[in-house]
């Protein structure tokens, strides 16, 4: 069966950038944010629950999830958060769990190994899915100014994310590989390179 290696990383420290760069070596990138929009598109059953809970303001005119009102019902309303998350978490996992299996078993697939990017492997039990754990690291300021030019946003907002993110000793004691992301796009990519060699081999 195929490795899998576990990235994560804080609000702009790079998981994007080095996934991105695992790919073009043929690497297969399992998404668990995407996971986690697709476990509430429509028609899907976590839709019809989420309107029972939250009323039927939680789902737009044509049935999509409504973002907005559910991001307030939930703010500042830890029960609320976490039932919602007993929710879904769940089903991002069985989601990406299918991929997973999807790639071991396709004969077509010839990595070692492939990558799973999720900002909350090491929050959600995710981690339990991956052999090693690979955390793209920035100090604050770093991040912050990377993620403001890339959003185009107020640094209070960011600043507010990384806040509620977990912090980074809580990723980095956890970490079995670290990219250290201070440097330029190539220096990234060089750090890319040296752990898919490794990864390839082990
Ligand atoms: P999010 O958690 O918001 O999805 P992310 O962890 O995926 O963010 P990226 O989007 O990969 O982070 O990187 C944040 C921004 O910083 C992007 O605009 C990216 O192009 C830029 N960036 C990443 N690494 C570098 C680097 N080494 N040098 C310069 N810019 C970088």
């Amino acid at each position: 069966p195929v490795k899998v290696i576990g990235l994560t990383g804080g609000i702009g420290s790079g998981k994007t950038a080095v996934s991105d760069r695992f790919a073009t070596h043929g690497i297969a990138v399992i998404d668990a944010d995407i996971a986690s929009r697709e476990v509430v598109e429509k028609g899907e059953p976590a839709l019809n629950r989420i309107s029972e809970h939250f009323g039927s303001e939680a789902l737009l005119e044509d049935g999509a999830l409504n973002r907005a009102y559910l991001r307030k019902r939930i703010f500042d309303a830890p029960e609320e958060k976490q039932w919602l998350e007993a929710l879904l978490h769940p089903l991002i996992r069985d989601r990406i769990i299918q991929q997973i299996n999807r790639f071991s078993q396709d004969p077509e697939y010839k990595p070692a190994y492939l990558l799973l990017v999720s900002p909350l492997l090491l929050e959600t039990n995710q981690w339990e899915l991956v052999d090693r754990i690979l955390v793209v690291d920035v100090p604050r300021e770093v991040q912050l100014a990377r993620t403001t030019a890339r959003d185009n946003c107020d640094p209070k907002t960011i600043e507010a994310i990384i806040a509620a993110q977990s912090p980074r000793d809580f990723k980095l004691e956890r970490a079995d590989d670290i990219i250290e992301n201070t440097g330029s796009l190539n220096d990234l990519h060089n750090a890319v390179e040296k752990l898919h060699n490794q990864y390839n081999q082990a």
